[in-house]
């Protein structure tokens, strides 16, 4: 789960991470007034949405030479006149595709003068299954394009989980951003407040872009980025408070109620499997039949009538979908039970595109012949490969 930048930013400065003053805004006239409590001259407006590059974004209603999300402001007229053009209107950066996000909230945030913009991040190294720090002097809004083009600029370090951050991390991040003295303590400081609350809220990943250093010569953390590991979040109710559900994939919202691993991808094949493994293998052999699947779904261990009805609802509800391969392995979930489920889903849901069904473990035979007398053109498979085929034969031979 990840949440807005304001939020990030309130999180952060709670285990003193360096935060500039600024204030959430829903409203154009909210926004002038946050900004009223600032001490200026210099405001920021910064559209919150949950992506990146909104600094080099465009909006959709604007013309092209208009500003992007993030934008400077001399004075409150200023501040009025960057909010009603962001407000309501659909900001598309680099990591939001071509849609773009509408813009709901502000942050109206007082201005810094900024010398130098580095980038420091926290996430977890699959390879060392440790927290790493990754850091970079080369901050700012083309951190993509420095690992690109000059990966050497780019650092990282993990931390040992039985020592925890320890003072030579913090040196360690000073030292990668060239600074010394006062400023390589405040980089040491930013380093330890980032990891207590990495570890704190069961994050994913904290992005810091930039780090800025101040003209004064303060470090202050300009742009927040925080995501949660999703499944530690029963753990922290307080942060489940901070979802934004408008920021997230309507289908992947609707599955995420019954309890449902959907992702949305590409493809023209929607999949139901139970089981994270053989959803990969069932996306992998789809591609080798030459398709591609239209999504991930993992109905899980529990797979009754009411998920298997909402999965395939989900499914449907994607208009690139031309065929649909259910591969079920009945364990603890019996395949008549299942079969009956898929059945009775089939029916509700009045299913008009090829069904392709593979059934396999507890109570097999029961399970086909549920599918063979429901009246309902379900094409059985024998196994994984050939179901795959079937699929991809019947989607073509409706095309
Ligand atoms: P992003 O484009 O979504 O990454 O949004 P950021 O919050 O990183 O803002 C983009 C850019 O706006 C930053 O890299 C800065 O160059 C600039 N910016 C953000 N806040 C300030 C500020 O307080 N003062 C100045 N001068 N520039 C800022
Ligand atoms: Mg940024």
């Amino acid at each position: 789960m990840n949440i807005h930048e304001y939020q990030a930013k309130e999180l952060l400065a709670k285990y003193g991470a360096p935060i500039a003053q600024g204030f959430a805004a829903f409203t154009v006239d909210e926004a002038v007034e946050a900004a009223g409590k600032l001490p200026g001259p210099l405001y920021v407006v910064k559209s919150q949405i949950h992506a990146g590059g909104r600094g080099k974004g465009k909006f959709k209603e604007l013309s092209p030479e208009a500003k992007g999300g993030v934008r400077l402001a001399f004075n409150l007229d200023e501040v009025r006149a960057h909010a009603a053009d962001m407000l309501g209107n659909t900001l598309v950066t680099i990591q939001t595709g071509e849609a773009g996000k509408q813009v709901n909230r502000l942050y109206i945030t007082d201005g810094a003068d900024i010398a130098k913009e580095f980038y420091l991040a926290l996430l977890v190294d699959r390879a060392t299954g440790r927290v790493a720090f990754v850091v970079s002097t080369e901050g700012g809004m083309d951190i993509e394009e420095v690992a690109h083009s000059t990966p050497e600029k780019i650092h990282t370090f993990d931390v040992d989980p039985a020592t925890g951050f320890m003072p030579h991390h913090g040196r360690a991040v000073g030292g990668a951003l060239g600074l010394s003295g006062d400023q390589a303590k405040q980089a040491a400081k930013v380093a330890g407040a980032l990891y207590a609350a990495f570890l704190a809220t069961d994050a994913a990943q904290i992005e810091v872009n930039p780090l800025a250093l101040t003209e004064q010569g303060n470090l202050l953390v300009l742009d927040a980025k925080v995501g949660f590991d999703g499944n530690a979040l029963f753990r922290h109710p307080d942060l489940m408070e901070l979802r934004d559900e408008t920021e997230e994939d309507p289908a992947e919202l609707e599955a995420s109620k019954y309890d449902l691993a959907y992702i949305k991808l590409d493809g023209d094949i929607g999949c139901m499997v139970n089981g994270a493994g053989l959803a990969m293998a069932t996306m992998d052999i789809i591609k080798l039949n030459g398709m591609f699947p239209a999504n991930f779904l993992d109905v899980g261990g529990g797979a009754n009538k009411e998920k298997v009805t909402a999965a395939f609802k989900i499914i449907l509800k994607d208009p690139n979908v031309k065929g649909i391969l259910v591969n079920i392995f009945g364990g603890i979930m019996r395949c008549d039970i299942i079969a009956e489920g898929i059945v009775a889903a089939a029916k509700e849901v009045n299913l008009s595109v090829p069904l392709v069904v593979r059934l396999e473990g507890t109570n097999v035979e029961q399970g086909k012949e549920i599918l063979a007398n429901s009246g309902l053109a379900i094409v059985p498979a024998n196994d994984l490969g050939d179901a795959a085929q079937k699929i991809v034969a019947e989607v073509k031979k409706a095309a």
